[in-house]
């Protein structure tokens, strides 16, 4: 049951005091009334009790949390009224969701008398998820990079640890349910006036009113803020994969861990390559001289630029594979290949003098040279 005990005055420490700041008071007090420095000082033996009484609780965030709403650090306590039979609501509770508040009268105590053991293994809702788009270009999807943007999102209030009280002032009981948590409705009906018992909508059936609301948070328990995130995205993500970012979403508005912070990532594409998985595609135009003679033409990669020597007589449409110097593979060492597909184009025009020079290598080529043109001519000659 509630005791009446001020934990925060016995360790000297205000109300919204750290977690630090408290751990710090209760170390100093209990080296000053340690019974081994007073053997005979009934006094000092109390107040050492006292301060780790005070400290089991308020050194505990989620006891803490308890003791600050309901004046106890046992989340049953409250609940000795019912008779322990673990539903105080009867049996028409049992699977939720028919009224409103249901679902927050667990949220709100983590725990029931009965229904669970610890509060730990209570019903916990947790925060809602944050859901946000980030474009990446095609060298910061490749090589990876760190970003930093800013979202939008619900934090337990600091002020009133999110019981929504000032100062974690007291609460009163509810005037609506008369601290029962619960109250009965009346609907009218086609079978007439049917009247059923449901949760307290006026204390979110807590049976207690905040006495005076945080100035913070309005008395909601979380605020709305706007936070800077920092996130590393590692090389070779791709278009519409994304990132979940664990316990950095919105607050839970009671109790439960938070939620998550879902980045779908969005990749513009490469001028020139084609992303196949952690391999690059290129089509690469050269001309037909190029192609005849040979030479280094210059090609992009993922991160930069590369000379590709092609060899004289490269035919239209080689393919070389260009091990390694594709994307890297997510999470690991490696890194998919460039794959170049060699396009041998024809000029749209040309000179007079163009003319006469090829006219004299065409003369200069021996028809045998060429072995599909070849092969195309015997056949036509035997028909
Ligand atoms: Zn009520
Ligand atoms: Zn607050």
């Amino acid at each position: 049951m509630p005791n009446n005990k001020d934990y925060y005055n016995i360790l000297g420490v205000a109300k919204d005091a750290s977690q630090d700041e408290i751990k710090s008071a209760y170390r100093t007090l209990a080296k000053k009334y340690h019974p081994d420095l007073h053997p005979n000082d009934a006094n000092c033996s109390h107040k050492f009790k006292e301060v780790n009484e005070a400290y089991e609780t308020l050194g505990d965030a989620n006891k803490r949390s308890n003791y600050d709403q309901f004046g106890t650090a046992d989340p049953n306590a409250r609940f000795g009224g019912f008779g322990g039979n673990g539903n105080p609501f009867g049996e028409g509770f049992g699977n939720g969701g028919s009224f409103g508040g249901f679902d927050d009268i667990f949220d709100m105590f983590s725990s029931f008398g009965g229904r669970t053991k610890s509060r730990q293994s209570g019903v916990q809702i947790p925060g809602e998820d944050i859901v946000i788009n980030l474009n990446l270009t095609f060298k910061e999807a490749v090589s990876g990079c760190e970003k930093t943007f800013k979202v939008n999102k619900v934090e337990k209030c600091d002020k009133c640890h999110g019981t929504g009280a000032k100062n974690g002032t007291e609460y009163e009981t509810c005037p609506d349910c008369h601290g029962t948590g619960q109250v009965r409705y009346t609907q009218n009906t086609i079978f007439g006036q049917v009247s059923s018992i449901g949760a307290c909508k006026t204390c979110n059936a807590t049976g207690k009113v905040v006495k005076e609301k945080c100035p913070n948070c309005g008395g909601k328990g979380t605020i709305k803020s706007l936070q800077e995130i920092t996130v590393k995205i590692p090389a070779g993500i791709d278009n519409n994969q994304t990132i979940t970012m664990r316990d950095k979403g919105n607050a839970s508005i009671k109790n439960g861990p938070n939620g998550n912070l879902i980045i779908n990532v969005s990749v513009s594409s490469h001028p020139i390559l084609e992303r196949d998985g952690f391999n690059l595609l290129l089509d690469l135009p050269i001309p037909f001289t190029t192609a005849y003679l040979g030479g280094n033409v210059k090609i992009p990669t993922a991160d930069g630029t590369y000379v590709l020597a092609l060899p004289a007589l490269t035919q239209p449409n080689t393919v070389f594979k260009l091990k390694g110097r594709g994307i890297k593979v997510l999470q690991k060492e490696s890194y998919g290949d460039l794959i170049v597909t060699v396009r041998v184009e024809m000029p749209k025009e040309y000179s007079k003098i163009d003319k006469e020079l090829i006219q004299k290598l065409e003369e200069n080529i021996s028809g045998s040279s060429y072995k599909k043109f070849k092969e195309f001519q015997d056949k036509l000659k035997r028909l």
